[in-house]
């Protein structure tokens, strides 16, 4: 264990050099550690590989007082404290898992001051035992990992994250440091109301993964195709995502039938099972992982080669979190997404199931993830835009869209601007549908009881159907030009719809052309 009085007086930077042995800090570690050690709140939203860690275990090291890190799965604590500890750090754990003379052993030292960087599950903190003995010793730092596990709107909903705002109230002395992978904004706005830290200041890196290849294939016979991908990477470590418990269980044992090394991981199999398969994955025992979302969270594995979607994912979010388990090693990985409108319709379904609060966010996620699959144009804008980032339309050079032949573009401008037009003019606060309504020249109730049939706009696109304007509206959308609330589907102009008024060109796949209305070759009356 590392003589901590050493550091007392020490910058970061030392820090970081003697104990982590790094020369520098990675991008926004320095602001973040900055934020931490002048006790003030802050959220940070930096990408799997990016170097979270640092940015509490270091301050933890520099604080007279007690760091609590929140996590919230076990195997992810274990991780997190052996490392720790092999650094120095005296750090230890607390969850259901840990014996009882051990827990009790880990309280004392905590109340005695030996423990530096203390991990947590969320339902362990909130027992009354601990939060009277995190109030009796001085809480310098209340660090909430994987921070989206506090909203619904994220891809891993915990109920009992929303009770750590309790937490926080009872060790006022506590800076609060919210991190996560993922957020999108109303998932960042839900973290910071959840945690009654409305003021935290936000940090959030760029979300651009270059050494991703991103590449999106029409699903026809996903089993083939599986075989065919994974003939192709021999002996390459990779995972295979698919949408249910019974999907893995079958693929694997196909995979397994044809000499694929693979293991089987979803939440259906017994613990044990999972943290076996896990490990031999880990160890590279096993090639491949066949998985249902369950898996993944803070895997820490850094030569994953590919990551496979079977089936589409639900939204944008979690795509993207399933994807940057690959190429952590910063080398080239490739992700390939099997894309079907089947499988759009299976979640279709479930949606109508939901409660009826859910359905339209549920439903504006699954737009988006279609819409990105049917992009045409680089696959890093509507990924990228998501997270409200912009990407220079460039050729990134690593996706399918920017590595084979273009898909006919043509010029879409005049519907543009037609299309931004009328969001401007209704006020920026209608969705795709009241928008359409209005180029269309509807009559509908909604329209005319908010007089949008004196607009300008009223009537002016009624050479695209309802379905062609949707097509269009969605490439608008992933182009940046319009900003869409994943809450209510509220439009909004982008930055660069501006551009678009000027007369800047916009390009796009033109939908299935409508049947004319006054066709030559159709039936005459
Ligand atoms: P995250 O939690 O963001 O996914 P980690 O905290 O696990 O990422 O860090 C990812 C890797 O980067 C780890 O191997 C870590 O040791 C390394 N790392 C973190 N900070 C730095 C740094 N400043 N310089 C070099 N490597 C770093």
């Amino acid at each position: 264990v590392l003589d901590l009085s050493r550091f007392r007086n020490s910058d970061p930077q030392t820090v970081l050099k003697q104990v982590f042995g790094y020369d520098g800090f990675r991008p926004l570690q320095a602001e973040v550690i900055a934020a931490v050690l002048a006790k003030e709140d802050a959220l940070a939203i930096m990408p799997t590989g990016s170097g979270k860690s640092l940015c509490f275990q270091l301050p933890a090291l520099l604080f007279p007082g007690l760091t609590v890190v929140v996590s919230p799965l076990i195997a992810l604590m274990e991780d997190q404290v052996m490392q720790a500890r092999e650094l120095g750090l005296p750090a230890a754990f607390l969850n259901s898992t840990v014996p009882i003379q051990e827990y009790q052993a880990i309280m004392a030292d905590v109340r005695a001051g030996g423990v530096k960087l203390l991990y947590a599950a969320p339902e362990t903190l909130l027992q009354p035992v601990i939060l009277q003995l995190l109030e009796s010793v001085a809480v310098d730092c209340l660090t909430i990992d994987e921070a989206h596990c506090i909203s619904e709107w994220g891809h891993d909903f915990r109920p009992e994250y929303r009770r750590l705002v309790d937490v926080r109230r009872r060790l006022p002395g506590a800076v609060c440091l919210a991190v996560t992978a993922t957020a999108t904004e109303l998932v960042r706005r839900d973290i910071k109301a959840s945690l009654g830290i409305d003021d935290a200041h936000q940090y959030l890196a760029s979300f651009n993964r270059e050494n991703l290849y991103l590449e999106v294939a029409a699903k026809n016979d996903a089993m083939d195709q599986s075989l065919a991908f994974l003939e192709d990477r021999r002996d390459q470590s990779g995972i295979i995502y698919c949408a249910t418990r019974k999907q893995v269980d079958v693929l694997c044992e196909v995979l397994c039938a044809r000499g694929v090394s693979a293991l089987p991981y979803h939440a259906g199999l017994d613990a044990p099972t999972r943290m076996g398969n896990q490990r031999r994955f880990i160890r590279d025992d096993v090639r491949v992982m066949v998985a249902t979302i369950a898996f993944g969270m803070g895997i820490n594995k850094s030569n994953i080669r590919f990551v496979l979607h079977y089936d589409l994912p639900k939204n944008l979010e979690s795509y993207y979190q399933q994807v940057g388990r690959a190429g952590r090693d910063g080398l080239r990985a490739e992700c390939l997404l099997l894309f079907t409108h089947g499988d759009v319709q299976t979640y279709v379904s479930f949606i109508k199931k939901m409660d009826a609060a859910q359905q339209k966010p549920a439903r504006l996620q699954l737009e988006a993830m279609v819409g990105y699959s049917e992009s045409a144009v680089c696959r890093r804008i509507p990924l990228l835009g998501y997270f409200n980032e912009s990407h220079p339309a460039a050729n990134c050079g690593m996706c399918d869209n920017c590595c084979t032949e273009p898909k006919e573009l043509s010029d879409v401008t005049v519907a543009a601007q037609k299309f931004l037009s009328c969001v401007k003019r209704t006020g920026e606060m209608f969705g795709m549908s009241h928008i359409i309504d209005v180029l269309r020249g509807s009559r509908s109730e909604k329209v005319l009881s908010r007089r949008h049939d004196g607009l300008s706009t009223y009537g002016i696109g009624m050479e695209h159907s309802k379905k062609q304007w949707q097509h269009l509206a969605r490439q608008f959308i992933q182009q940046g030009l319009l900003i869409q609330d994943m809450e209510h589907g509220g439009l909004r102009l982008g930055q660069e719809a501006y551009q678009v008024f000027k007369g800047r060109q916009v390009m796009g796949v033109l939908p299935e052309p409508a049947t004319p209305a006054f066709s030559s070759s159709g039936p005459s009356a």
